[in-house]
């Protein structure tokens, strides 16, 4: 369901008809080997296009004009091999709808000392160029990224991979819908927010359909279609004995393949990316969507609870970023710390729809009671987390705009725990437990946040220049008096924006 293959990345080299004919040539043949390079790259997730030189007003506002008319342009990368007058650049960047990023970078790696001469000097000269083109990006005050540095090395083709990525995120933020099945949980107030705010800002439509509908659906799926799909369940994760033999557990399984399958033929109609639930509007439906949930996120969709449509909508951001790479992206809820001296951390996990690629080994489906709900027992996934570096992304609405908070973790292993039945994960927050929980709080960060294990900050940095939304980073770096400064400058900038 995400192929990111489908985003093109234009890529517009700049110079001046000043320079004649010749180095003219050589600016566009040198563009269309590293255009045809960087294409092949297995660091670049989308497609390159070389665009023709920018070397007029005329010609470099039309190139801008079809890239906000082509669906298929995720984004803009510009770099000035020669010297390319910036005035000429701001028709065209003053009509830019697309994300840019300035690839400040030269043809040669190294200085030709024997045989330099001032054709070479004029020829090469985006030390000089670049800083021309990053004047005018920063004069008109234009989100970007600036990365530097040789094209053929590994770090300057990964940054420019993340961008790609988040990019592409931006792109399929606008062409999707997150689906609300019920509203927000009743008296909640932080998984509230702007809905015609989040579609300027992010793209995301985000619309409820009544949870009859799906009901409807589910009590048309045969159980000759659900037994299929527990087949998968079989041969993906790991089955207790209750499960496999006709019962009240195998029931549980079998009902939430039914909830799987008639949620994907809603969010494949309406062209849905994310969806949310919630345990107080279930009318019609056995279970709450535990393990049908895990499914989907598993599938590549977004996913909210408690019609927490800012998560699901930012769990599906990151699941298009991180699509092919290792490690995977989840919903995820801070729920319970361990204050022990010097081992301090933090468990998290939901009641149960913790998404199944972030787990370290084989999934467990198992169907215990929930004590939230009055439902069914339902049927989910119990795993722990794999450890390593994660990052946790929350988007609040702040009354005036979004704010996304981010904190990078540590996930760790956790000791056994026999009797809880859900998925988890634990992790040390950076800087420190305290440190991070007094930051993350001072900047009202969620409870309900994305996990990525995937991902480090960058990806979601990124998106924010690009969507144009503030984005509030806690890392090993992080004080929270000095933060907690940080975000009161912050108002002048972002008020209003
Ligand atoms: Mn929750």
């Amino acid at each position: 369901m995400i192929n990111l293959k489908q985003f093109e990345f234009w890529f517009i080299v700049g110079s001046q008809d000043l320079y004649g004919e010749e180095t003219l040539q050589q600016v566009a043949e040198h563009a269309r080997v590293m255009a045809d390079e960087l294409d092949r790259d297995s660091a670049i997730p989308g497609r390159v296009v070389l665009k023709p030189t920018g070397k007029s007003p005329g010609g470099i506002r039309k190139l801008f004009e079809e890239a906000n008319a082509a669906s298929s342009c995720a984004g803009i990368i510009t770099w000035m091999h020669t010297f390319s007058p910036s005035k000429m650049w701001i028709g065209g960047l003053s009509i830019n709808k697309k994300p840019l990023l300035h690839l400040h970078t030269q043809f040669n790696r190294d200085i030709p000392w024997a045989s330099i001469d001032m054709d070479f000097m004029n020829l090469n000269q985006s030390a000089h160029g670049d800083r021309e083109h990053g004047y005018i990006y920063a004069r008109m005050r234009l989100p970007r990224k600036v990365v530097a540095g040789f094209w053929q090395d590994g770090e300057v083709r990964r940054r420019i991979g993340v961008w790609m990525r988040a990019a592409a995120a931006r792109a399929d933020g606008f062409d999707s819908v997150v689906l609300r099945l019920g509203d927000n949980m009743r008296e909640v107030a932080v998984t509230e927010g702007d809905k015609v705010e989040a579609q300027i800002k992010f793209g995301w439509q985000v619309n409820t359909w009544g949870i009859g509908g799906l009901a409807a659906m589910f009590s048309k799926i045969s159980d000759a279609e659900a037994e299929k799909a527990v087949k998968e369940y079989e041969a993906s994760y790991e089955l207790g004995a209750e499960l496999r033999n006709a019962g009240k557990a195998r029931t549980a399984v079998i009902e939430q393949a039914k909830i799987e399958i008639a949620l994907r033929q809603m969010l494949e109609a309406e062209h849905a990316g994310a969806f949310t639930t919630t345990f107080q509007d279930l009318h019609g439906l056995p279970q709450l969507p535990g393990l049908a949930a895990q499914r989907l996120m598993e599938q590549g969709y977004g996913f909210g609870a408690e019609g927490d449509w800012k998560q699901a909508m930012l769990v599906r951001a990151a699941k298009v970023m991180a699509w092919g790479l290792p490690g995977g992206v989840s919903f995820m809820e801070d729920y319970t710390y361990h204050f022990e001296p010097g081992r301090e951390a933090a468990l998290g996990a939901h009641m149960l729809e913790v998404c199944p690629t972030i787990a370290a080994g084989k999934p467990r489906i198992e169907v215990h009671p929930l004590g939230i709900g009055g439902k069914a027992d339902p049927a989910r996934m119990v795993f722990d987390a794999a450890p390593g570096p994660a990052v946790l992304a929350t988007v609040v609405d702040l009354g005036d705009r979004f704010r996304m908070i981010l904190n990078e973790v540590d996930t760790i292993t956790a000791n056994d725990m026999p009797k809880l039945p859900v998925a988890r994960a634990l992790w040390k927050p950076r800087p420190n437990m305290r440190d991070a929980a007094e930051s993350w709080i001072i900047a009202g960060g969620a409870h309900h946040s994305a996990y990525a294990s995937a991902l480090s900050a960058e990806y979601f940095l990124d998106w924010a220049e690009m969507t144009g939304v503030e984005c509030v980073l806690i890392n090993g770096d992080t004080k929270p008096a000095r933060l907690r400064e940080e975000l009161r400058w912050g108002e002048a900038y972002w008020s209003g924006r």
